[in-house]
């Protein structure tokens, strides 16, 4: 699954809309302390669904939306969209009929979480499925959180095993058919 843009607006320090361009290969992010890296790792973790604030450093999900500095007031609602380019079709049925997806979730104060794929709207889960099927996602093990080797060393088996699964991209699988045993 190859990303092409990342677009953030109201998302933590990136107040203004900022494009990210991310081409085939290696990307690298560089700049001083505090310009922003991580919360560029946090924003594609949070378009692909993430739920628990704590994996983006918050007490509360709303505290991904830009809390105002000394010169600008604070936001009302966060958004990131990631284009994603589909020509290879590996997205799960329904979201094959297009080249390029783009995936938006947007969190307004008091009101919540809503995400679109190309701008139609679409469920949290359908948005989790569609990147855990393919490997990435919000668990993904592709993306490695600080203090996160430490985490696995000490995991418990059951959780380690969780981490295998999200690398072959069988995670997506599993959480259906406990969905469906549930049912
Ligand atoms: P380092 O090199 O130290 O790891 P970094 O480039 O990874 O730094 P980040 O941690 O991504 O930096 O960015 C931290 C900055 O984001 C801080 O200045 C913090 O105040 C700001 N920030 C985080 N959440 C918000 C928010 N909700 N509203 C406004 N600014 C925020
Ligand atoms: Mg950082």
């Amino acid at each position: 699954m190859q990303f092409s843009r990342l677009r953030l607006t109201g998302f933590k320090s990136f107040v203004d809309p900022t494009d990210l361009m991310i081409s085939t290969g290696l990307t690298g992010v560089v700049g001083p302390n505090g310009c922003g890296k991580s919360n560029l790792l946090e924003a594609l973790r949070w378009v692909m669904g993430e739920t628990r604030a704590k994996a983006m450093r918050g007490g509360g999900m709303e505290d991904v939306i830009f809390a105002g500095a000394a010169s600008r007031p604070a936001r009302n609602y966060a958004e990131v969209s990631l284009v994603i380019d589909n020509q290879d079709r590996v997205a799960p049925a329904g979201f094959n009929d297009s080249d390029t997806l783009e995936v938006t979730r947007r969190i307004t104060r008091d009101v919540g979480s809503a995400y679109k794929v190309n701008s139609k709207d679409t469920r949290a889960r359908d948005v989790q499925m569609l990147f855990a099927d393919a490997a990435t996602g919000a668990t993904s093990p592709a993306l490695v959180r600080q203090g996160q080797i430490a985490e696995l060393i000490n995991a418990k088996p059951q959780n380690r095993r969780k981490v295998l699964e999200d690398a072959a991209g069988i995670g997506g699988l599993y959480q259906r058919r406990h969905e469906a045993e549930l049912k």
